[in-house]
């Protein structure tokens, strides 16, 4: 046995099992050379911001737009980090936005698949098992180094304006022997392990990253704390040991992280696994001032996923949102796909921007019109609900009383040629249809009508109205009623001679919309007086006769 072989019983002892096992249990996907198997991995933190989704899609694209596999792990292995029902939250949030993995957490209390345990706390015999390896080898050792210890080793470096951290000459528990640690083990000191770096920073690591290309930094020379002093890996370690075994062929992740690939590349190595691809993501930026910085937790409300969920925007606009600052492709696409489902858009990961997409909220809610223009009433009728269930209690309970009723206001100028593309998201809708359930508002005329002429109008018009005469019907039968009360018929006329007239046949129709709806602009008074029924317009124009006959 030799030394180091030694050293590392001493330190995991001889429970641990060979990698070999592990290599057995979790064998090679059977997938082609083209499937890819993509995984999001957040850490517990309680809070999705909206990049994180977006990397999360961009994974569940890759893998899905190739047939293959994304999975969800959870790394929990920095406890300050994690806050009670953070997992939940997080995964919660995914599954809103109907974004399922096809493998670890599918939702925050189900777990699927062959590659598990798919949470890092309960992984810590695996990396122990290939720290174990790691150490045989002579590529990891413990380190009993105090924070004194480390902090008078930085200083010494700031001094000597060299770069601070572990490594090299400053590595001196990197010789320690069998005999000396074992001193120290039985004095109960504690101790990390280290990773032992062959790295030199004289020497260049290459790889190719599927969005940024080429990039070359220095190798890496500092041996990181692989396993914490109680024995919990750093992410650093863990990520490799679990996308090694989970059989991660792209790792896609944020471009925070490119600066630690050295150290990755480099373990993957030592521990001879094969390297995965990398793909790093440029974070999505907001315009301030003419300058462009991150779209920031601190600073945005519209950083949290939360944000988007509760102002009510439905997951197929957000998605189709994520898609244009994805590919710049996709709207050309979706311009010659209009019907097409999203699925078939050929996305492609070598297409994304490489500094960074622009948040543009104004172009969010011009999709999400758009989209929703696009729903049945009854889909957006159980949308709505859905969401006044959690955020709207009363409009909750206006639209369960009567579904019919509802459904038919939500049908109104929608699924036909030209649909109304009023509504960007769900709390809107309140505001939007309560002319509907409360006649209760205000009647404020435009200038051009005197209160005498609407009231000449409403009179006129009362009866005359048939709620089952079509669109067309409608407007003739407002035509009918000008002459009586000097308004012109005919717009091409009355705009020749506004002087001649009272008001144009248009202008009638406003005051009808006043008084019906409270509004000089809605979607079309025909089918909303259908909707309301004939006893109710009367009603409602009988108060108006009466109020404007007041003030
Ligand atoms: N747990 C890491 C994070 O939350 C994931 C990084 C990665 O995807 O490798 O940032």
């Amino acid at each position: 046995m030799t030394e180091n072989q030694r050293i590392a019983n001493l330190i995991f002892g001889n429970s641990v099992l060979p990698t070999e096992s592990y290599e057995q249990e979790y064998t090679l996907r059977n997938i082609s050379d083209e499937q890819r198997v993509t995984r999001f991995a957040p850490s517990p933190t309680g809070y999705l911001h909206f990049g994180g989704l977006f990397t999360c899609f961009v994974n569940s694209l890759v893998a899905h737009s190739s047939n293959g596999i994304f999975y969800l792990r959870i790394e929990d292995t920095d406890s300050k980090r994690e806050i009670e029902g953070g997992i939940k939250y997080i995964i919660d949030g995914l599954n809103h936005f109907g974004i399922i993995p096809d493998e670890g957490y599918t939702s925050s209390d189900a777990v699927k698949g062959n590659y598990g345990p798919y949470k890092q706390s309960e992984r810590a015999h695996i990396y122990h098992s290939f720290a174990k390896k790691l150490m045989e080898n002579g590529y990891a050792y413990p380190c009993f180094c105090t924070e004194d210890e480390l902090s008078l080793v930085r200083a010494e470096q700031q001094l000597n304006k060299e770069k601070t951290g572990y490594y090299g000459k400053y590595a001196k528990c990197r010789e320690l022997s069998y005999e000396e640690i074992k001193q120290k083990l039985d004095s109960g000191l504690p101790y990390v392990v280290r990773l032992h770096s062959p790295g030199s920073e004289e020497n260049k690591v290459v790889f190719d990253d599927m969005i940024k290309g080429r990039i070359e930094m220095p190798e890496n020379d500092e041996d990181i704390v692989i396993l914490k002093s109680d024995g919990i890996p750093t992410y650093h370690f863990a990520h490799v040991v679990d996308d090694h075994l989970m059989r991660t062929t792209h790792i896609i992740r944020g471009d925070e992280w490119i600066s630690s690939v050295p150290k990755h590349i480099q373990m993957f190595k030592l521990l001879g696994f094969k390297v995965p691809k990398y793909a790093h993501l440029s974070p999505i930026l907001k315009e301030e001032d003419g300058n462009k910085r991150k779209l920031s937790k601190r600073k945005d409300p519209e950083a949290a996923v939360d944000y988007y969920i509760s102002q009510g925007y439905p997951k197929e606009s957000v998605i189709e949102y994520m898609l244009t600052i994805a590919n710049s492709t996709f709207e050309d696409w979706r311009k010659a796909n209009k019907t097409e489902d999203i699925s078939s858009f050929p996305f492609n990961l070598k297409k994304m921007s490489v500094s960074g997409a622009l948040f543009d909220i104004n172009k969010l809610n011009d999709i999400s019109k758009n989209v929703i223009s696009t729903f049945s009433a009854e889909k957006v009728y159980n949308n709505v609900l859905e969401y006044a269930r959690v955020y709207d209690k009363d409009l909750f309970d206006l639209l369960s009383k009567d579904k019919e009723f509802a459904v038919k206001i939500f049908s109104i100028d929608r699924q036909n040629a030209k649909p109304r593309k009023d509504i960007a998201k769900w709390n809107e809708v309140k505001d939007y249809i309560n002319y509907f359930y409360d006649s209760n508002f205000n009647i404020n005329l435009p200038d051009n009508i005197t209160k005498e002429n609407a009231v000449n109008v409403l009179s006129a018009y009362k009866d005359v109205f048939d709620e089952n005469d079509d669109n067309q019907q409608w407007f003739e039968k407002i035509k009918s009623i000008c002459p009586q009360i000097n308004f012109c018929p005919d717009t091409k006329t009355y705009k020749a001679n506004p002087e001649l007239y009272q008001g144009s046949a248009g202008d009638a129709s406003t005051v009808i919309r006043c008084a019906v709806t409270g509004r000089t602009n809605s979607p079309t008074l025909c089918d909303i007086m259908k909707v309301l029924g004939k006893d109710e317009c009367i009603n409602r124009i009988d108060n108006a006769i009466k109020y404007l006959k007041e003030v």
